[in-house]
């Protein structure tokens, strides 16, 4: 074959060639829809932390290259982050790195410890980017399926247990979950972290929504079990909690050695990224607690807004435990494809959702679901109730 006859997208990737986001994106400007589709604020964070950028970039710092692993400032903010909330100790000089958003750290950190052929147990649905990251890192997924039980996505542990393999190289943890908004418990947490040190494997934990739970429900980082800091990788962001996503400022938090290691893959995929945003981030972590009080009551009222506006609107709904998102069920609504339901919804109701499907690899296990984000105003929020209620 010639070079322009063969696909130009490579067989790694061919599966991710695009996504659903854009579709819908793109139907929602098309119909003027209300698009609870991606998960993004439609309201900047806080105006002492964009004043803290502004000052940064005015001041000169950060307009150069900002040093591989972070500014210091950062880096000392992050792990003062981790010890007041968790009590977890990182060092900030060799186990903290500062990348551009989860999605870089995600990315570094399954290229930096796989070896093509080594077998990833992700929980499913997973976040668009795990699968095309495992793929480029040459890895095989290995989902475990969240199940609907009694209101919630439940992970069943023997599930989990039998997933695991001799080939098995890291388990893939998200808590608080998107899209399905569970948020793992303590002895869920504490049954993962046996395993890992049982089966002696690696620990990747997405934490991105750790300030996002609601009610009674806790977040407890998966580092903090016995035997778990020393194997586990910790992944958070400024984006979700702070409002800011577009700033796109991650951090992974490690042991000495897996640090190196992701460091090593990071320096060559953006080797440094947003460094006036690097300052003002680091202001924003030592916010006082009542930012984080407050955000977390704000984000709750919305997502009282919006599932009791679906269910009232007939779904039958997940009341998420975390994260910015509701997945509700659409089969009392005598529906049971998310695809087709999600390209209709703007004609029929003016609001764009997301199939939870595209997050599954058993796209039947996913198809009944579909994925509403309610990080927006809240009269955006009462608009698309309305339009959902007289559908
Ligand atoms: C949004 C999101 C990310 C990406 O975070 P960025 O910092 O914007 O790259 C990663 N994981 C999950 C689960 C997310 O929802």
């Amino acid at each position: 074959m010639t070079s322009t006859a063969r696909p130009y997208l490579n067989r790694r990737l061919a599966e991710f060639g695009t996504t659903i986001f854009a579709e819908m994106s793109a139907l929602a400007v098309a119909t003027g829809s209300i698009n609870l589709g991606q998960g993004f604020p439609d309201t900047d964070g806080p105006e002492e932390i964009r004043e803290a950028a502004v000052r940064a970039l005015r001041d000169g710092r950060g307009n150069q290259y900002p040093p591989g692993p972070g500014v210091p400032e950062l880096r000392n903010a992050i792990a003062a982050h981790q010890e007041r909330r968790y009590g977890l100790t990182y060092d900030p000089d060799t186990e903290v790195l500062v990348t551009a958003g989860a999605t870089e750290a995600i990315a570094a950190t399954l290229l930096a410890l796989l070896e093509p052929g080594d077998e990833v147990v992700a929980l499913e649905p997973y976040y668009d980017s795990y699968a095309a990251s495992i793929a480029m890192a040459g890895g095989r997924r290995v989902p475990v399926t969240l199940r609907p039980d009694a209101g919630r996505f439940t992970l069943d542990l023997d599930e989990l247990r039998a997933a695991v393999t001799d080939r098995t190289r890291l388990l893939l943890i998200n808590t608080p979950h998107n899209p399905t908004g569970t948020v793992l418990t303590r002895a869920e947490l504490a049954a993962i972290a046996e395993l890992a040190v049982e089966r002696d494997l690696l620990v990747v934990t997405d934490e991105v929504y750790e300030h996002l739970v609601f009610d009674d429900a806790e977040h407890i980082p998966l580092a903090s079990f016995p035997g778990m800091r020393e194997r586990t990788v910790t992944i958070g962001s400024a984006g979700k909690t702070f409002s800011f996503t577009g700033w796109k400022v991650g951090w992974v938090t490690a042991a000495p050695e897996l640090v190196s290691a992701v460091r090593s893959a990071k320096q060559y995929l953006t080797f440094v990224s947003a460094g006036p945003f690097q300052y003002a981030v680091a202001e924003a972590l030592a916010l006082p607690d009542s930012y984080y009080d407050d955000f977390r009551r704000d984000m709750s009222a919305r997502r009282d807004l919006l599932a009791t506006g679906l269910a009232e609107a007939g779904f039958d709904v997940f009341r998420p435990a975390g994260t910015y998102f509701v997945t509700a069920d659409i089969r009392p609504l005598g529906e049971k494809d998310g695809f087709a339901f999600c390209r209709a919804l703007p004609e029929r109701a003016g609001v764009v959702a997301i199939p939870n499907a595209v997050f599954y690899d058993d796209r039947e296990a996913g198809a009944p679901f579909v994925r509403f984000a309610f990080c927006k105003k809240e009269e955006v929020l009462r608009e698309a109730v309305e339009r959902l209620r007289g559908m």
